[in-house]
């Protein structure tokens, strides 16, 4: 379990009707805050029907972790593992989030890739964060595969592994889980979910004004590096603190099969959950110059903290706003697309 960041700033004011619960889903904390009906006509509905849809966004966490875990040899993903060169039927959750992590793969090059889910095991990330069983998968994997051995088709909603392959949807399932308990609490308009650092924010906060974000420091617990100004939009962030393990962090570099490094901590701004957390992941294989790029490309915003020096040619790229080229740390590198001053 790791810290929750970035993380909502105390907002001054909370309406005595809000509604804050924080239970622990998919290995983290999930806090979701519904802001109260007072002095919002369209939030006129009652606590009962907000508590049985805080209820209904929770019980989406337990569907989309059910559903993607690698954690279980008797998940839906795990099933595609055992049967490689077979068509499989799948849920529609299922194949939408393969669709969209082979989407992303394509989009960065195979930086980011959703079949690492070997590689991530084999790298000591072997343990159910509940019971601590350690899993071990028999695969006869042969070269390693990559994200361009699995193949949808869109008619029978099939997932064909054409090699022995894990998928893992890490990077993607907080992201999902996040937009889906968001679509529940839409009809309320005023909300926030934080699931252990990504996190979507509808409309306003209790002082009817955009929600603010404090980003932690990736060098300091008690510090935030920066603070966004947001209004439905999700804020996602990984970081090299997270989790490790005794071979290192817990993003791959598929093309070197180690764990990336170079990167501190990448921030996105984006319209789903799922995009920020999955692009987050993304640049930080990439590093700071290909992933700003990747964002600029995608039309979303981000912030990258580099460690200076470590990537070869990683100086500031000058289409990129570099004004915080040292900040609190000197040995952090700032990257950010042009627009993200507009939430700063
Ligand atoms: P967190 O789980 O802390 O939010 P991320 O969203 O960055 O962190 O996702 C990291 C997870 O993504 C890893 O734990 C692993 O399951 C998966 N993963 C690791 N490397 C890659 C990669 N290169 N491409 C896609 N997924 C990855
Ligand atoms: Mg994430």
């Amino acid at each position: 379990m790791h810290s929750p960041m970035p993380s909502l700033r105390p907002c001054p004011k909370r309406a005595s009707d809000d509604i804050v619960r924080t239970a622990v889903r998919m290995g983290t904390f999930v806090t979701i805050h519904v802001v109260g009906a007072v002095g919002h006509k369209s939030q006129a509905e009652s606590p009962m029907l907000r508590e049985q849809a805080v209820e209904r966004a929770f019980a989406w966490f337990d569907r989309v972790e059910e559903c993607c875990t690698r954690f279980d040899s008797a998940s839906e993903v795990m099933r595609l593992a055992a049967q490689a060169g077979v068509p499989v039927p799948v849920s529609t959750l299922l194949y939408e989030a393969v669709q969209f992590a082979l989407a992303v793969a394509e989009e960065s090059g195979g930086a980011f890739d959703p079949t690492v889910g070997y590689a991530m095991e084999t790298r000591g990330f072997n343990r159910e964060y509940r019971s601590g069983r350690e899993i071990r998968t028999a695969l006869d994997c042969g070269r390693p595969g990559s994200y361009r051995d699995v193949r949808l088709d869109p008619e029978r909603k099939t997932i064909t592994l054409l090699r022995p392959l894990v998928i893992d949807l890490g990077a993607v399932a907080k992201g999902l889980a996040v937009d889906l308990a968001a679509r529940e609490l839409s009809p309320f308009e005023n909300f926030a979910i934080n699931a252990g650092g990504d996190l979507y924010l509808g409309g306003r906060n209790p002082d009817s004004e955009p929600w603010s974000i404090g980003i932690l420091h990736p060098r300091s617990d008690t510090e935030l590096i920066e603070a966004v100004r947001v209004s439905n939009r999700a804020v996602c962030t990984s970081g090299d603190y997270e989790k490790r393990s005794a071979d290192g962090g817990h993003i791959l570099d598929p093309r070197t099969g180690a764990s990336a490094h170079g990167v501190a901590s990448v921030t996105v701004v984006a319209p789903t959950a799922m995009l920020a957390d999955a692009l987050a992941t993304a640049a930080f294989v990439l590093g700071p110059a290909d992933g700003i790029r990747l964002f600029d490309r995608l039309g979303v915003d981000g912030l990258i903290f580099s460690i200076a020096g470590s990537i070869p040619g990683s100086t500031p790229d000058s289409s990129t706003d570099t004004d915080g080229v040292t900040p609190d740390s000197p040995a952090l590198t700032r990257y950010a697309t042009q627009a993200m001053h507009e939430y700063l």
